[in-house]
């Protein structure tokens, strides 16, 4: 079957998943659904056994897997030497992004990921060291998109769709994240617990008027209503896309990012907090280092086992205020993932499917050469119109509702 689509001269090639976590599965599962785009499929990771489940789950046996350290230059350029990717997906850590982007560079291979790069030993989320990459991308030639998860990344595309499509300014953006699911746990993150934890206690922050904001942590916060849903408590917190959002976007007034938190997800976070648990920095225990923030993460449930038993829907938009035709209007564009459906295809949960669904898009996209032009770009910066509509073909949806109250 694939000589035909190679004989039809079809756009396809070889893809590299790095991480076998929630979000890989899902990528794994995805991209395994479309051979005639990805004609071949490697999934490797820290763990090789982890990839070997994920694929025997999947049932291909042609999905080949490695073992690699993604914190080791070397050894990604040996692995990717190996299998000669034309794309990775970088689904591993944040912490990653910029050894598999140097391995790139040096073996010529283009890039995509969901997540900017943080550094370990601070929780500091900005582009600055990614955009810093621009030079050497463009003239290696190669492409890098970054961020291409649902927010960052379906967010993203949804405000360029948005402002190309029914606004001729954008004056206000309010990125609401709801998760209405339930897991049965008392507590645990939806993706991974240090990542996770590292950005939500952070202080607030948001664009005003040129400049950022700052809050206290969960200092704003008010109901919002969501689709199928109904009104949830939604705090304003930094997300990363508000970085490149209002770089792009410069005739943005005001943008902000609200994601729903239970109060029993508040007060365990609290605890662990006041506790010391959600320190990055080492600490000696009888003799060895380690950090609680990590230690934390191995007693947490594993954000890729919560599927099972999960119920319920995320909802996912951005509503935004702005001009068209000299006249104000409003505009809503979102989707709501069910956990279950999620489940059901790719035995993970909604919030690791919806991330991996827009970085299959995306890795579509580029070998479609939709996507694809030498540098480092935010997903914004390409044309949405394929994207949305690979959105609605591939699980997620989205509807759009105009002139509404946006109650932000
Ligand atoms: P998990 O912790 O479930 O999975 C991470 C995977 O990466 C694990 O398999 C882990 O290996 C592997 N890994 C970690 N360190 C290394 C390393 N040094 N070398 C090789 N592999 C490594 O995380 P998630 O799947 O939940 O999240 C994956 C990414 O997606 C994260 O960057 C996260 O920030 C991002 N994300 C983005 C979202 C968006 O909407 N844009 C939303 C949710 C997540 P091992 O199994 O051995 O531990």
């Amino acid at each position: 079957m694939l000589s035909i689509y190679k004989k039809l001269n079809l756009e396809m090639g070889k893809v590299l998943i790095i991480g076998a976590g929630g979000v890989g599965t899902v990528v794994a599962h995805k991209v395994a659904q479309l051979p005639h785009v990805f004609n071949e499929v490697v999934l490797a990771s820290r763990t090789k056994s982890k990839c070997d489940a994920i694929v025997k789950a999947i049932g291909r046996s042609d999905i080949q897997t490695g073992q690699v350290d993604a914190d080791n230059v070397p050894e990604l350029v040996a692995l990717f030497n190996r299998f000669k990717p034309d794309l990775v997906i970088n689904v591993a850590l944040p912490y990653q992004d910029l050894t598999i982007m140097d391995a790139c560079l040096e073996t010529g291979v283009h890039y995509l990921d969901t997540a900017n790069y943080e550094p370990k030993e601070e929780a500091k989320f900005e582009y600055s060291w990614q955009w810093a990459y621009q030079d050497r991308f463009e003239k290696a030639g190669l492409t890098a998109i970054l961020g291409c998860g649902f927010d960052p990344g379906v967010t993203n595309v949804y405000t360029a769709y948005a402002a190309k499509h029914h606004f001729d300014e954008i004056h206000e953006l309010d990125i609401v994240d709801a998760n209405a699911g339930s897991h049965g746990h008392a507590f645990a993150t939806n993706f991974n617990p240090e990542i996770n934890i590292r950005e939500v206690t952070q202080k607030g922050k948001y664009w005003e008027n040129g400049k950022w904001v700052i809050t206290e942590p969960h200092e704003i916060h008010k109901p919002l209503t969501y689709p199928e849903i109904g009104p949830k408590e939604s705090y304003v917190i930094y997300h990363e896309e508000l970085e490149s959002l209002v770089k792009n976007f410069p005739t943005l007034k005001r943008a902000r990012f609200w994601m729903t938190f239970g109060q029993e997800y508040l007060t365990h976070l609290r605890v662990i907090q006041n506790i010391g648990m959600a320190r990055i920095d080492p600490i000696v225990y009888k003799g060895v280092e380690i950090v609680p923030i990590q230690f934390l993460k191995e007693v947490l449930p594993n954000p890729g086992d919560l599927g099972e038993n999960y119920t319920g829907w995320t909802s996912i938009g951005c509503r935004i205020k702005g001009i068209k035709d000299g006249k104000e209007k409003t505009y809503y564009v979102y989707n709501n993932c069910s956990h279950e459906a999620a489940y059901k295809e790719t035995g993970t949960q909604g919030i690791s499917y919806t991330t991996g669904v827009p970085a299959m898009i995306g890795a579509k996209m580029f070998l479609e050469g939709k996507w694809k032009k030498p540098g480092v770009w935010n997903v914004e910066q390409f044309n949405p119109d394929p994207f949305m509509a690979d959105l609605n073909t591939y699980g997620l949806p989205w509807k759009e509702l105009h002139n509404v109250d946006l109650e932000v």
